[in-house]
């Protein structure tokens, strides 16, 4: 589809108006859609009424991202910090435990303990609401241990940890087997769990070989609650992160790109945001007019690709203003993707059982070991005779001794 700029019968304006009100007579979106099909589309009321289409369906896939940390379908990672940041819910013991939660996440788990152990499984509860102050006391204290790369991605920073909500828990076996490791996802509660929580409102939150989207290592123990109704949606739409639920799920360095603002400008219409540069691609949302939207740098052939909302998607040029841009954007872009084909272009192979550490010393924790004869991936400098290497999926630091 191509874009005119201007809209030539006013008449067919006044149709698809009509239309709109027969397609869509719900739709809070009334008005936007209707100077949506004004200012993108070309005139006639066939191709508007398709615009009108198309919007109606994107009314009902967008979800609404719940910041309202008082709700229990309230969205928190890395990137969702809690607001407040020391958000204090009102929070019950766990019949039976000192682990407490929110009275609706504490009642569904008491009820899915009992289904359980109906089938001879024994869930325990490890760890439920953590205040700010506790989880900034265990963050710290990973830190220190891991040093902060690390430890961000087995802790959160406080503000941004689930726990702080009331609405997660930890569960564990009655003996302990595995009790917060990888393994425990092929213990009895860890199968149980994965396959039941959904029924009584809990999804397993970081699973496994999500990392880049949910921020967080495998933890097979962490359940989150939603309540039955959104637990059960999650599960049948067969997305495999809350991120991508929502439709906030990005690449590590999609969203690294994406947080850096190159600049700002302002809608000069209701204006759809794409997923693509050109009409002819999906709706994310439609932008009110007057609003400003946050330019990631991108541009191509009239289009620019802005963040507004929390969403990131290609809006056109011509309905924007007050556009301000570092002329510089290009350069920076293809310095740093050059510096990364760089170093990711060497490689190293072992010449000994070599373990992978979380830091450049055989003081730190080993994340596996690199068999002889592999190759692996040097990210980056060395320092003090270790190199930063990728081996397998994971990042970590290798002695240069042993790599050639
Ligand atoms: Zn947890």
């Amino acid at each position: 589809m191509k874009q005119t700029r201007a809209f030539k019968a006013p008449l067919a304006a006044a149709v698809s108006a009509t239309l709109m009100a027969t397609l869509l007579p719900l739709s809070p979106a009334t008005a936007a859609t209707e100077v949506t099909a004004r200012t993108e589309v070309a005139a006639g009321t066939e191709v508007n009424a398709q615009a009108v289409t198309v919007d109606s369906a994107v009314q009902i896939a967008t979800k609404k991202i719940q910041r309202d940390p008082s709700k229990t379908d309230v969205f928190v990672n890395k990137s969702y910090p809690l607001s407040p940041k020391k958000y204090a819910p009102k929070t019950v013991a766990v019949k039976g435990t000192n682990v407490r939660l929110q009275p609706s996440a504490a009642s569904a788990y008491s009820k899915m303990v009992k289904a359980a152990a109906k089938d001879g499984v024994k869930i325990r509860a490890v760890s439920g609401y953590r205040s700010y102050a506790r989880q900034a006391e265990l963050y710290n204290y990973y830190s220190r241990i891991y040093g902060q790369s690390y430890a961000s991605r087995i802790s959160a920073v406080p503000g941004t940890s689930e726990h702080q909500t009331g609405l997660a828990i930890d569960v564990g076996n009655n003996n302990s087997q595995c009790g917060l490791q990888a393994c425990f996802a092929n213990t009895p509660v860890g199968k149980w769990v994965a396959k039941n929580g959904h029924k009584y409102g809990f999804i397993l939150r970081y699973p496994k070989g999500q990392e880049s989207v949910t921020g967080y290592s495998y933890e097979p123990w962490h359940f989150r609650y939603l309540g039955t109704t959104l637990a059960k949606s999650y599960k049948n739409s067969g997305a495999k992160t809350l991120e991508a639920y929502y439709g906030v799920a990005k690449s590590k360095s999609n969203n690294n790109s994406d947080k850096k603002s190159k600049g700002t400008a302002k809608t000069t219409a209701n204006l759809n945001m794409r997923t693509g540069a050109g009409t002819n691609n999906r709706i994310v949302l439609t932008i009110p007019r007057g609003k400003s939207v946050q330019l990631t740098g991108s541009k191509k052939s009239g289009w620019y690709e802005v963040r507004y909302s929390s969403k990131t998607g290609w809006v056109s040029g011509t309905y924007l203003s007050n556009i301000s841009m570092p002329s510089t954007p290009k350069k920076k872009e293809s310095s740093k993707d050059s510096k990364s084909k760089s170093t990711n272009s060497k490689t190293a192979t072992t010449t000994a059982n070599l373990n992978m550490r979380t830091g450049a010393g055989t003081g730190n924790r080993i994340i596996l070991t690199i068999p002889q004869g592999k190759k692996v991936s040097i990210t980056g400098a060395k320092k003090s005779g270790w190199y930063p290497v990728k081996y397998s999926g994971k990042s970590g630091w290798a002695s240069a001794k042993y790599l050639r």
